[in-house]
């Protein structure tokens, strides 16, 4: 009987451990990721350089302020090659991050979608995030969390960004959070007084 506590006991820390440190220590080091070097270019950039791209996407936002969700697609010499907001009052799956992949599809068949960066006012939700992984975009960074946006009651699908991108194997995609988080909030909390 105590032998079989003890071997209950050892495959639930077994199953347990793994999940915790998946679920928790991976968050804490995507959003402490900021003034890293960019290998694929020769450049370095900063977090000014993110910030600017982001501010740039608050601004996009503002195409519809009840539902700031707004992106851009940078490639690797900063230059914008599309951008994006939520349009699902013409169609539910045009979120944010969806009108720039489809912007940047139609306006550049050919683009090496491996050296393009996501920036986006909110965590992509799994369908934005799935669109990434099969785009191939390499970064994606973005300024609300999802657990955020739960907390004010906005549709959410549970699952993180940095999730999905690690379930993508067949991709390689880094997700960084929190750059303007603040103005990215604010976004989201105002948006929900507009009638
Ligand atoms: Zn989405």
């Amino acid at each position: 009987m105590q032998r079989r506590t003890l071997l209950q006991n050892l495959i639930s820390s077994v199953v347990a451990l793994p999940m915790l440190a998946s679920a928790d220590a991976k968050i804490i080091e995507y959003t402490s990721s900021f003034g890293y070097q960019d290998s694929r270019t020769t450049g370095v950039l900063t977090r000014p350089d993110e910030e600017s791209y982001m501010r740039r996407a608050i601004r996009l936002a503002g195409n519809n302020p009840k539902y700031p969700f707004a992106a851009l697609l940078v490639d690797q010499k900063g230059v914008v090659v599309a951008e994006g907001w939520n349009r699902s009052v013409h169609n539910p799956t045009w979120h944010g991050e969806m009108d720039a992949i489809n912007k940047c599809a139609a306006s550049h068949p050919k683009i090496d979608w491996t050296t393009l960066t996501l920036y986006t006012t909110a965590e992509p939700c799994a369908m934005c995030q799935g669109a990434v992984a099969w785009a191939g975009i390499s970064r994606v960074v973005f300024g609300s969390s999802i657990p955020f946006l739960k907390t004010l009651n906005w549709w959410a699908i549970d699952i993180r960004a940095e999730e999905i991108a690690r379930l993508s194997s067949f991709r390689k995609c880094s997700v960084s959070g929190g750059i303007l988080e603040d103005e990215c909030n604010k976004l989201f909390r105002t948006a929900l007084t507009i009638k």
